[in-house]
């Protein structure tokens, strides 16, 4: 039996960890799919206090995680396939494995949502990804384009100007929502085109099953037209990833988790925290607020027991 079981290594996880480390719980924290999180996909972190000078995504993720190590937080790989919570007792299957715990913090985050046109999940890995940290230096000197009009967006295709002849951001609007410094950068950049009003209707491949261009459509005027690019960077923000808790844990229509106090959830030591729950701010800060504010509330749930 557990006392604390944390699910997640982004910055909510690794916060949580950090606190219930140091208060002496030496916390069972779960990798997840994506050990590190988000923040491991994303370039230079600008707006994380304490850093005026910027820091790699990366480089911040294994810094907390180092300061959990440091306070007794235990670190193993596998991620989550069930959830039941019974006699008043949490309980998770880790890669087959049932796991029990008194108090469960949930930082399991969200993963990149896809745009559902056909043959997507073929096309990952043949020109198709989420992820221009990941895959941006394979396609040098060549034309790509990032779908999309959040932050996500504009930071996928300044970073692609590294390495691509030209970006062209693609938008379903004619305008962007991300925040004015990103949206400012993007416009200013030459080597970034970006596409209004339009939508991509289909994936073009090449004899090899390379993606090789776009169909798109002018959602004003309906008119169809093709793009050449060797690559598309998906950028149309993401998914809460509570696919164990679904008809467990209480979640709003689009599947976030809804605590009932700050971070308590509707069963008794559960908690959740960061993007999992968050669907209005979903900062590396705020996360790592939340992660505290889970760990604080989980040590007191403990202590009452
Ligand atoms: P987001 O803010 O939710 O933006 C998603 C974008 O994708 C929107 O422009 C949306 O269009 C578009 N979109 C959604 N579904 C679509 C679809 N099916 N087809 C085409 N377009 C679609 O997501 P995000 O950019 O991933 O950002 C998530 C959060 O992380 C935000 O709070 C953001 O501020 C934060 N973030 C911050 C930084 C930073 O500060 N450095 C970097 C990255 C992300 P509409 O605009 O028309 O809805």
């Amino acid at each position: 039996m557990e006392q604390i079981i944390i699910i997640g290594t982004g910055c909510a996880g690794l916060t949580a960890a950090i606190y219930t480390g140091r208060a002496n719980f030496s916390p069972l924290v779960l990798e997840g799919r994506q050990p590190g999180g988000q923040l491991t996909t994303t370039t230079e972190v600008e707006n994380f206090p304490g850093f005026p000078e910027g820091i790699d995504g990366s480089e911040l993720i294994m810094k907390m995680h180092a300061q959990a190590e440091r306070f007794g937080a235990r670190f193993q790989y596998g991620s989550v396939d069930e959830y039941e919570h019974l006699n008043g007792m949490n309980r998770v299957k880790v890669d087959g494995q049932w796991i029990e715990t008194k108090a469960l913090i949930i930082a399991s985050g969200a993963s990149a949502r896809w745009l559902g046109l056909d043959r997507e999940k073929e096309l990952v890995g043949h020109g198709l990804t989420s992820c221009a940290t990941c895959d941006g230096a394979f396609y040098r000197n060549v034309p790509v384009c990032v779908v999309g009009g959040g932050d996500s967006a504009c930071e996928e295709a300044g970073f692609l100007t590294r390495f691509a002849s030209k970006v062209t951001l693609i938008h379903r609007r004619d305008s962007l929502r991300a925040s004015r410094i990103m949206a400012d950068r993007v416009l200013a950049n030459p080597k970034i085109e970006p596409l209004w009003n339009s939508a991509i209707e289909e994936y073009l491949t090449d004899e090899h099953g390379e993606m090789c261009g776009v169909k798109l459509k002018n959602l004003q005027t309906g008119t169809s037209s093709t793009l050449d690019v060797k690559c598309v960077f998906v950028a149309i923000g993401h998914v809460p990833n509570t696919a164990p808790f679904v008809g467990k844990l209480a979640m709003d229509e689009e599947g976030y988790l809804t605590p009932v106090h700050g971070t308590a959830m509707n069963l008794p030591g559960v908690f959740a925290a960061g993007d999992v729950s968050d669907r209005e701010y979903r900062q590396a800060i705020t996360a790592a607020g939340m992660g505290c504010a889970a760990a604080i509330s989980a040590e007191r749930w403990l202590a009452g027991l």
